[in-house]
């Protein structure tokens, strides 16, 4: 915000808040023992009073206490307006359990990337990832320990995806991820990868190891069908659907045009245990 404003707008690390803050301080304090000093002589000179050595010096040191010490408080104070702020703004568009990009704003910014792929004249790949019999999970070990799934399972998803991909939590234990630029066959390379990562990951949980894996329904589009993101949606959900019925932990998509027809795990269905 304000130290936002000095440094032209221009967001700033931790460190550089702490630099601007001190050089705020010293400008401030500066301004404050020069005032001081000026509004001194003047008040002598106006009342004619003796320039005595003593007004200065204490017209110098009392703004030199004081002003550091005020500054100091109120840059705290509106530093941390500004965290309080970034935290519900934050909060507004960020799941509070998983971290992820809540359901709607998910939906917005795939459909923004959506519109710029068509206006590109390129594929966009969106997936639907559902975790299996998670309600199991929860039956087992309880609702904190399907909390921990939930968290770690995001972190997967995170850690997999590029920079330029998009992951939101849709609601419950669903996820959704958008690729722009990107064809399904390019899309299934990392989603493989989190299918695998899901299925291999062991989550301690008081003295347990838990362990899940997810269904995914992947599909693509282009052109007029990136008009509207709700084609994307329809048409992975009934790819994710196919990958239930076909026995979970697995990756299903559209066009079934090519040789793909599922990724098939060799475990087959890991639920929680
Ligand atoms: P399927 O393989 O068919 O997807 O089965 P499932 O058990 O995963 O699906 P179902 O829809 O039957 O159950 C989803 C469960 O997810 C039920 C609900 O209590 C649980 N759930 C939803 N949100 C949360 C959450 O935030 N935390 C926890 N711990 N559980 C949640
Ligand atoms: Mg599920
Ligand atoms: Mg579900």
């Amino acid at each position: 915000m304000v130290l936002e404003f000095l440094n032209n707008g221009v967001p700033m690390t931790h460190e550089d808040r702490t630099n601007k803050r001190w050089l705020i301080i010293a400008t401030i304090t500066v301004i404050a023992v020069s005032a001081s000093l000026a509004i001194t002589y003047a008040v002598l000179w106006l009342t004619g009073y003796d320039m005595l050595p003593m007004f200065f010096i204490i017209a110098t040191v009392a703004p030199l206490l004081i002003a550091p010490v005020t500054t100091w408080s109120i840059i705290s104070l509106l530093v941390n307006i500004q965290k309080l702020e970034e935290a519900y703004r934050n909060l507004a568009t960020h799941d509070d359990l998983t971290r992820l990009l809540r359901r709607g704003t998910f939906l917005t910014q795939s459909q923004t990337f959506a519109c710029l792929c068509a206006r590109n004249k390129q594929t966009m790949s969106f997936a639907t990832l559902d975790l299996d019999r998670f309600k199991d999970v929860n039956d087992q070990h309880g609702h904190g320990a399907g909390d921990e799934v939930l968290k770690a399972f995001a972190d997967i998803l995170r850690q997999s995806i590029r920079a330029s991909d998009l992951a939101g939590r849709l609601g419950g234990e669903e996820f959704a991820i958008a690729l722009p630029a990107t064809s399904v066959q390019e899309a299934l390379i990392v989603l493989e990868r989190i299918r695998i990562k899901t299925e291999q990951t062991e989550l301690p949980y008081l003295g347990k190891a838990l362990r899940f894996t997810v269904s995914i329904g992947v599909s693509d589009a282009h052109g007029k069908q990136l008009e509207d993101i709700d084609y994307l949606i329809k048409s992975s959900d009934a790819q994710l659907y196919e990958a239930k019925r076909r026995g979970r932990n697995r990756i299903e998509r559209d066009s079934p045009d090519d040789l793909f027809s599922g990724f098939d795990s060799t475990q087959g269905s890991t639920p929680a245990q």
